[in-house]
């Protein structure tokens, strides 16, 4: 098969971005995911309106408003003892939007795929060595090799793991997801609901089905689920998807031939729903670094200017994921901040419009 001009771990957001504009650049690319798509993932399912620009200029935008969805006219935070707030979202084609990660983590592999991207799914990459080349080995001892490695493989990272940059995984958190029939007059909204145990987040994801989030700690965990089947009259056999950590420190973006992006590079905190747009986004800026280089420009120059544009993607969002991470880890002081907002909304309005407006 010969060397691959870049080989990318990982077929989510970050992986399939990355993969679709390196073949749109004409490299010869390669994403190994372990998966066999469609699969659904933890996630909240919430396209967040900065998304749109990427995937217009991935050829997706229309695609992805035709899969089954709900569009998401506004958020409701709820406080511990049942106080609520409501604040509108942004209405139009460039809307919050809410579609099952199976389906569209499925249309953005086949995007990269059409574009002439080799995609390998039911693939574990295992082992690396790099010499020249990256030597990436998988489950079933099939090796495959690159000039470039890209690591888009989540937040446990094997890329990061293999090459000991992951940082130690923190006492942390954990999250549960599930898709649960839709209660009946659930409207086109989001909930954040605080809870004493942590939180949980809702979200119509089509006419039939509500994605329901729960985030506690694992001693917490459980008394969440039951909160769930209490409050949303699901059966205690209800099959949950289970993800940790839900906080960690970065890994670096760039290194001599060795890229991360989205969640491997960097998790933020779900409350604010942004995920998926940094994987998006920051596999369009690796993608370019990466073309740069193979045309020949000087790596060190291409690789700081990759950096420089992932400090300034997470620049003036950052410290609203630091608010909301500390609202959600002490679910009093989220209720204190609903509390307050009832009797002024501008400054929860503020924050949401920041975290909801299209890319900057
Ligand atoms: C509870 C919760 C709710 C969230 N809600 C939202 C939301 O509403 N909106 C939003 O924008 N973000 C949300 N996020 C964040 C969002 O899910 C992530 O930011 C996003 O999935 C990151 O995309 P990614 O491509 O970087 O990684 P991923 O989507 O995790 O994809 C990584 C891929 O790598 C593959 N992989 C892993 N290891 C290997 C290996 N060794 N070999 C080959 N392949 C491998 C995996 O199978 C996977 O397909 C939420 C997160 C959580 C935990």
């Amino acid at each position: 098969m010969g060397a691959f001009d870049v080989a990318i771990v990982g077929g989510g957001p970050a992986g399939s971005s990355c993969a679709a504009f390196c073949a749109l650049a004409g490299l010869r690319t390669l994403v190994l995911e372990r998966e066999n798509f469609p699969r659904e993932k933890v996630c909240g399912d919430c396209l967040n309106p900065s998304c749109w620009p990427v995937l217009e200029r991935l050829g997706v935008a229309q695609l992805v408003r035709d899969l089954p969805h709900s569009r998401l006219a506004a958020v409701e935070f709820i406080a511990i003892e049942g106080h609520k707030v409501i604040v509108d979202l942004p209405t139009g084609s460039d809307c919050e939007l809410s579609v099952k990660r199976s389906l569209f983590d499925d249309l953005l592999l086949k995007r990269a795929r059409d574009l002439g991207a080799h995609v390998r799914e039911g693939t574990t990459v295992t082992a690396l060595a790099h010499s020249r080349n990256w030597k990436i080995e998988t489950r079933g001892s099939e090796n495959f090799f690159a000039r470039t490695l890209v690591g888009a493989d989540g937040r446990n990272s094997t890329v990061a793991r293999l090459w000991n940059l992951l940082p130690r995984p923190a006492r942390e958190r954990v999250a549960l997801q599930a898709h649960i029939p839709l209660p009946r007059h659930f409207d086109k909204r989001v909930v954040l609901q605080f809870l004493r145990e942590g939180y949980s987040g809702q979200a119509p994801v089509n006419e039939t089905e509500l994605n329901l989030c729960l985030v506690g700690t694992p001693p917490t965990i459980s008394r969440l689920r039951q909160w769930a089947e209490r409050h949303f009259e699901i059966t205690a056999d209800q099959l949950w998807r289970t993800i940790t950590p839900l906080t960690r420190s970065p890994v670096p973006c760039a290194h001599d031939g060795l890229f991360f992006i989205g969640d491997a590079a960097r998790v933020v905190e779900p409350f604010t729903g942004e995920g998926i747009y940094y994987a998006l986004r920051s596999g369009e800026l690796a993608a370019k670094a990466i073309t740069e280089i193979n045309r020949g420009k000087d790596r060190q120059s291409a690789l700081r200017e990759f950096t420089r544009a992932c400090a300034q993607m997470y620049r003036g969002r950052l410290w609203i994921n630091r608010l909301a991470r500390a609202a959600v880890l002490s679910p009093r002081m989220g209720s204190f901040f609903v509390h307050a907002a009832e009797i002024n909304p501008s400054i929860l309005k503020f924050l949401t419009a920041k975290i909801v407006s299209r890319e900057l």
